[in-house]
């Protein structure tokens, strides 16, 4: 059975938690590795599916599969009462023939009348389900339009640019409130067009949610994270000054060198780029977000793998 990083990384932090390990790089690429080699237990059943798809998407979808379940039951039903139907017609027909009594010939006009009724009322019951279908189908487009406009990214379960530059605008605004520190850092896969050329675009969507799972697992519950573009993240790290954000860089650098994508049975290895720089007194978020940006160019032009600080 395969696993998404999703669900592997979720498992991972299960394992260091039930084990009562310190939740270091070292020890989330040990337990990563031993599950992604091993098969999972089967105590947890389809833990990938449940795990990878957000909570949404599983009762949309588990909705979905009720009214098609639903549908087909009651598609079956009307067409077996229409073939009773005609059959229970052509009994009639037969009785009405042959010489029966007349209390007899009531009861069947009787059921007859019955057996149309619930005809009635099982073509009433689909088109019912066929409302709720496309009432399914709109509140899925408009799950869809929420979610985009809540700022999450729907691959990574991230913040998207909108939800970045709000929490930017936010938290620029706090730092100069209150005085306090604030750094980003902005982080981009190293020749990522190879692992999609290599190994195909399903294996990079793989490797991207990889690689925020393990941003995920480097900050703080306070800190951000969000995709600023393809395979290119953004930190925000509220009270951490430069050297802070450095020693978050060198823990990604750590844990993704350890923690390769398991592929199949192909491991996939990648390095990341950073820019990182800390808030200026009065500084647009914009501005801070520019600088880091303009620090991770220097760290490729420098030849990848490493990260940059910000003038
Ligand atoms: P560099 O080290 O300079 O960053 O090299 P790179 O190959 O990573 O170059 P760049 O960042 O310019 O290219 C990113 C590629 O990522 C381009 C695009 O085909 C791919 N990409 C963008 N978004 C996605 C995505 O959502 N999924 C996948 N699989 N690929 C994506
Ligand atoms: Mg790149
Ligand atoms: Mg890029």
């Amino acid at each position: 059975m395969e696993h998404s990083p999703h669900a592997l990384a979720a498992l991972t932090m299960q394992r260091i938690n039930a084990y009562g390990l310190a939740p270091t790089p070292e020890n989330f690429a040990r337990i990563y590795y031993e599950i992604s080699i091993k098969p999972l237990p089967l105590l947890v059943p389809d833990a990938g599916r449940i795990l990878e798809a957000a909570p949404c998407d599983s009762i949309m979808r588990a909705l979905q599969d009720l009214v098609a379940h639903t549908h087909d039951a009651t598609d079956r039903l009307a067409a077996g009462l229409t073939d009773k139907q005609v059959a229970m017609n052509a009994s009639a027909e037969t009785l009405r023939q042959s010489r029966v009594p007349n209390d007899t010939m009531r009861q069947v006009v009787t059921l007859l009348a019955h057996a149309s009724g619930l005809m009635e009322l099982i073509e009433t019951g689909r088109q019912e389900l066929q409302q709720s279908q496309q009432a399914l189908r709109q509140m899925e487009e408009k799950l869809a339009e929420t979610t985009r406009e809540l700022g999450i990214d729907a691959l990574t379960n991230t913040l998207n640019r909108r939800g970045l530059a709000n929490c930017l605008n936010r938290e620029t605004a706090r730092a100069k409130r209150h005085r306090d520190k604030l750094s980003v850092i902005m982080a981009d896969l190293d020749n990522f067009k190879q692992i999609n050329d290599t190994y195909g675009h399903e294996a990079g969507d793989l490797m991207i949610v990889h690689f925020a799972q393990l941003i995920r697992f480097v900050i703080r519950d306070a800190d951000y994270v969000a995709r600023f573009g393809g395979e290119e993240f953004v930190l925000i790290l509220p009270e951490a000054d430069q050297l802070h954000a450095e020693m978050v860089a060198l823990r990604l650098q750590t844990i993704l060198d350890k923690t390769p994508l398991w592929y199949g049975d192909r491991e996939i290895t990648v390095t990341f780029s950073a820019g990182i720089a800390e808030y200026r007194d009065n500084e647009e978020g914009a501005e801070l977000l520019r600088r880091a940006d303009t620090a991770l160019y220097a760290a490729k032009a420098a030849g990848r793998n490493c990260f940059k600080l910000a003038t």
